[in-house]
């Protein structure tokens, strides 16, 4: 049944992949026959109540997508046209182009060498008078030095969305990922450690953010206000009974989920870390990572581009990801004419970069198949 589902039909190593049971089924299939009319809250309900617990946050708000999560944060912290948003460059778009839905302008940080994740002294330096929040990024679940960015944001006056989309489980001393910003916003992406097939969840402690964001994903409708009486215009970013069900299973499963993707990067590590100048995430002292994409930085001397050493893998059946592209390279930030400045000044992103991929880090993969991307990884590089 593993094997099927995970696609071994197709012949391939997939790079992603939920990890779906009975359970799921079960929720999911009675949201089908009773979350309607009066019933269409219940599982969001407990959705959100039992997120907002695990992660430890007074209040949590189940949306369509973790796109929609920063988007509310920003519009609900205030941040508008003029302003300035500090992101870093290495992540999905997504953390980044909300910033731009808000007429806002993106301003790209530097990442951290080991961790990949935001740097705290570049977030620094890149502090102007503009400058609303920032967005530090958990990245394939690790963690950004999460007590430096905080205290600089704090005595700089600026808001912070924590984007663990990625992260869901990981821990930075005794916080969870996604508990230490203003807001914190998860994505439930097919992709991701827990899923709901397209999904997000934004939490926070404050109630003001909590009451506008609820307003906002709602058409601007008052929640005991008159019916069909809106009284601004706003979004529709709701997320469906069914998809509050398959979350709540999923959450349910949480322990399991996270066990599993930590045994996959220990599998990868015992194949891989002994191997001179490859790189594998880094897990700083006081944090739990949880390895939500196993990524190799491969290094120099090997003189192959993440494009090429995709390929070669590919042509092997597996499939892998490229470590993201700074967005400041991105033909989508072109206007923004930056480039040219973030090249120079933003160096740990862009020496990385073309070195990185993603490995293999689906739920359901098993030994075999980690020791297959390995040999096939090293046939490839001749080690
Ligand atoms: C997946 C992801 C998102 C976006 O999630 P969606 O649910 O697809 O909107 C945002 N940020 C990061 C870092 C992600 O990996």
């Amino acid at each position: 049944m593993r094997k099927r589902l995970m696609g071994e039909a197709m012949g391939r190593i997939l790079v992603a992949g939920p990890w779906i049971t009975s359970k799921e089924i079960k929720y999911v299939t009675d949201a089908l026959k009773r979350g309607w009319y009066k019933n269409a809250n219940v599982y969001h309900q407990r959705f959100e109540k039992a997120f907002a617990d695990y992660v430890g946050k007074k209040y949590a708000i189940a949306l369509n997508s973790c796109t929609s999560a920063i988007h509310l944060s920003l519009l609900a912290l205030g941040v508008g046209s003029g302003d300035e948003v500090i992101v870093p460059e290495i992540t999905w778009i997504a953390t980044a182009a909300p910033i731009s839905y808000v007429g806002a302008k993106p301003v790209f940080a530097d990442i951290d060498s080991q961790t990949w994740c935001l740097s705290a002294s570049s977030f620094e330096k890149m502090i102007s008078k503009k400058t609303r929040a920032v967005i530090p990024v958990d990245l394939y679940g690790n963690m950004p030095d999460m007590k430096a960015i905080c205290s600089i944001a704090r005595s700089a006056g600026i808001a912070v969305i924590e984007d663990a989309a990625e992260a869901m489980g990981a821990q930075y001393g005794q916080g969870r990922a996604g508990s230490f910003g203003d807001t914190g916003v998860f994505s439930f992406h097919g992709s991701k450690t827990m899923t709901t097939g397209e999904g997000g969840m934004l939490v926070t402690d404050r109630k003001d953010v909590y009451q506008r964001c609820l307003f906002l994903r709602d058409h601007g409708r008052k929640p005991e206000g008159r019916m069909f009486f809106n009284t601004e215009i706003a979004y529709k970013y709701k997320m469906s009974a069914m998809q509050a069900a398959l979350g709540l299973a999923q959450l349910e499963r949480i322990d399991e989920l996270l066990e599993r993707k930590r045994r996959i990067f220990d599998w990868y590590a015992q194949e891989l870390s002994s191997l001179p100048d490859i790189e594998l995430n880094y897990q700083a002292p006081g944090t739990r990572s949880v390895y939500w994409m196993v990524t190799v930085i491969i290094g120099k001397k090997y003189r192959i581009a993440k494009e090429a050493l995709i390929d070669s893998l590919s042509k092997k059946n597996i499939d892998c990801r490229p470590f993201f592209y700074p967005l400041s390279s991105l033909p989508a930030y072109k206007d923004l004419g930056q480039a040219r400045i973030s090249r120079k000044k933003n160096t740990v992103s862009y020496a990385i970069s073309p070195f990185g991929v993603n490995l293999p880090s689906g739920l359901n993969l098993t030994r075999k198949e980690i020791k297959y991307v390995c040999a096939a990884l090293r046939s490839i590089l001749k080690i």
